[in-house]
């Protein structure tokens, strides 16, 4: 079958997305507006075109257009990058700059997206280009919202087009009746001011397409991880994270919890001991670690009164990795800094906002000052700068490994400022060019970093910020049911080496669903939980010196499997739902199946199956592997028992798997082709 991009046969609409024999897609495949005025491209559009990349230019109206598609792997998966110039010699106004535009071809398409918010990421929503929809996000961050994913299936043939804005701040995709699709950084208030000679970078749109939607979802997640995440050894070398927050939170972590716990994970399959939210700020046990933020070169001597270069140092003599929580771009309303640095702050005094479609959920705001927006603007000289130091200084100290970057704030349409070195109307877009660049370099100077982004409570979970981090930690809640919901929505879109989540939590909060009993949890319900999280990258969130001795037993066990047979695969594999997705509260497939595949038809090809009922006495579902060959020869070990046998590809399926497994709630099994078949 023949993918692509070529010119189409008329030579208006311009570009033809090609899937087999015919055009999925023809259309000039970008848009602009000036002050609110869509720009007619279809006479200045001159493209040039392979079958693997596209380039249009277009001079028009003063501005000077670049176009392009990139393809970022061997399969069909492109970035869709674009650029406008001022020719001219007045300001011009840009009020929209789609990267991407389609015009989907043949019968009806299936919409497929995901609401987002905390606690909620990650909820399918279904529609189609039978009537207008509207996608997108008001909040200031990607994923508050909505996320910046939209699945489109012919309803005829089941081709499917990805689109994704490659956007940490407000994104839209546009679906109109009929299948045009149009995306790239929101339009809402989006007022770019472009002065002659200057030239401005929309947000890319990754855009892939195949003839299934399983199919292009695994060619989006192998192309994320080949080309596009930033990738070191210390990241392929998947360290397992100890993080202190929630059985302790800011309240209840000390210096010496941090040790206590240390000691214990020392003996355990353990890299890094991660130090979350409560280091910072003013020397008190009662501070409120929401109101210090921005505060990063005070360290909370009450709490931790060695410091945090003490304490670095004891984690490595223990032989492990020191990480820690920082919220880089936060200013809490009774912080230092929002004192000391005003001309640093975000703010907007237009009176503006809120925009309803969000709640907004930034902690620590001000009631008397409306115009502060609680956040450092990274599209100012001061505030780039401050951050960077702060950052710099903290992983200094600590010697830090691991760096968790949060960001529990809703910057609407951003900073409005105009003695930033940015304009009113393009404050968001500066400050998140500020943060890739930020980003960037620090990776640069700490190459043995593992940066994650923390979604909820950030809540950015993009393929813009995956460019510049090597992980997204999913969502704060981890009861085993929506981690498994959120798991099934973020490989819509990342691969298993780009995601982060723990097993459920031994939570101190009283967040109603984390509820559990830990003290007489049975050891069958904990290998579910455990299991659940270990087809990603792996942490854990436990009062270690707290657990029953049969769950710290198991816990042990399942980080040497975790170790031993899925880490050294996760850097070359993808991550397959074998069945329907749970879902929040007691819906969806009960029982959930996965599958991690590696180095498909090659010496080293390996499949990982885990089964996972949510409850002892769910119905067992019918799933069977995929990406085996009916007539190859395997060799199936189950990771509990180390049983094993030999079958042919056609024989494996949730059955004789189960059986393999001993039938218990939840079983890993490893899937190897034998020698002789290959
Ligand atoms: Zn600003």
């Amino acid at each position: 079958m023949k993918f692509g991009l070529q010119p189409s046969a008329a030579g208006s609409p311009l570009l033809d997305l090609v899937l087999g024999s015919s055009a999925v897609s023809s259309a000039i495949p970008f848009k602009a507006a000036i002050a609110g005025l869509e720009v007619d491209l279809t006479s200045a559009a001159q493209l040039a075109c392979s079958n693997a990349s596209a380039s249009i230019t277009a001079q028009t109206q003063g501005l000077q257009f670049d176009w392009q598609a990139v393809q970022i792997s061997s399969d069909v998966v492109w970035e869709f990058k674009l650029s406008a110039k001022n020719t001219g010699s007045d300001l011009i106004t840009l009020s929209r700059l789609d990267s991407a535009a389609l015009a989907l071809q043949g019968s009806r398409w299936r919409v497929e997206s995901f609401a987002s918010a905390w606690g909620d990421e990650f909820r399918p929503k279904t529609a189609s280009t039978q009537h207008d929809s509207f996608f997108g996000v008001r909040s200031g961050r990607s994923s508050h919202g909505e996320s910046p994913i939209v699945y489109f299936i012919r309803e005829d043939d089941g081709y499917t087009v990805i689109v994704s804005p490659a956007w940490s701040g407000n994104w839209h995709v546009d679906v109109l009746a009929g299948g045009w699709v149009s995306a790239g950084i929101s339009t809402w208030n989006l007022n770019l001011s472009l002065a002659p000679n200057e030239t401005l970078h929309a947000p890319s749109v990754i855009v892939a397409a195949a003839e299934s939607k399983e199919v292009a979802q695994r060619n989006l997640q192998s192309a994320i991880r080949e080309n596009w995440l930033p990738r070191t050894a210390a990241t392929d070398a998947i360290p397992v994270e100890w993080n202190h927050w929630w059985p302790y939170e800011d309240v209840e972590v000390t210096q010496d919890v941090i040790i206590e716990n240390a000691k214990l994970a020392e003996n355990l399959a353990i890299d890094s001991i991660v130090v979350d939210a409560g280091w910072f700020g003013e020397s008190k046990l009662d501070t409120n670690w929401t109101d210090l933020r921005g505060d990063w070169s005070s360290v909370n001597l009450a709490r931790f009164p060695d410091g945090l270069t003490k304490l670095g140092d004891s984690i490595i003599e223990m032989g492990m990795a020191p990480g820690i929580w920082i919220e880089l771009e936060a200013v809490g309303a009774k912080s230092e800094l929002r004192r000391t640095m005003p001309e640093a702050m975000a703010r907007d005094d237009s009176g503006l906002r809120p925009d309803p479609s969000y709640r907004i959920t930034t902690v620590s705001l001000d009631p008397s000052d409306p115009g502060f927006l609680g956040y450092v603007c990274l599209g100012s000289q001061a505030g780039w700068e401050h951050t960077y130091n702060s950052v710099k200084s903290v992983l200094s100290q600590m010697k830090a490994r691991w760096l968790k970057m949060d960001f529990n704030i809703d910057p609407g349409f951003g900073c409005t400022r105009t003695d930033h070195g940015h304009n009113a109307g393009d404050g968001l877009l500066r400050h998140y060019e500020g943060l890739y660049k930020l980003l960037d370099q620090i990776r640069l100077e700490f190459p043995d970093l593992v940066l994650e982004a923390c979604s909820s409570g950030g809540l950015r979970v993009d393929l813009g910020l995956a460019k510049h981090v090597h992980c997204f930690f999913m969502s704060d809640p981890d009861y085993t049911e929506h981690h498994l919901q959120v798991l099934w929505g973020a490989a819509h879109m990342l691969p298993p080496l780009a995601i982060l989540h723990w097993p459920w939590s031994w939570w101190r909060g009283d967040y109603e669903p984390s509820k559990l009993d830990w003290n007489n949890l049975d050891v069958e319900t904990f290998d579910v939980m455990m299991r659940a999280a270990m087809f990603h990258r792996l942490g854990v969130s436990y009062p270690l010196p707290k657990l029953p001795k049969r769950i710290l037993d198991r816990l042990s066990h399942h980080l040497e499997v975790f170790r031993n047979h899925i880490a050294p695969v996760l850097k070359t594999a993808n991550l397959i739902s074998l069945t329907d997705s749970p879902l929040r509260g007691n819906g969806g497939e009960r029982n959930s199946a996965w599958q991690l595949t590696s180095n498909l038809n090659s010496t080293h090809e390996v499949h990982l199956v885990m089964s996972l009922k949510l409850e002892s006495d769910a119905k067992p579902a019918m799933f069977k592997p995929v990406q085996l060959d009916d007539s190859q020869q395997y060799a199936v070990v189950d990771l509990e028992t180390q049983n094993s046998v030999t079958a042919l590809g056609k024989e494996l399926n949730a059955e004789s798997l189960s059986k393999l497994a001993g039938n218990k709630s939840s079983w890993i099994v490893e899937i190897r082709p034998t020698r002789a078949g290959l």
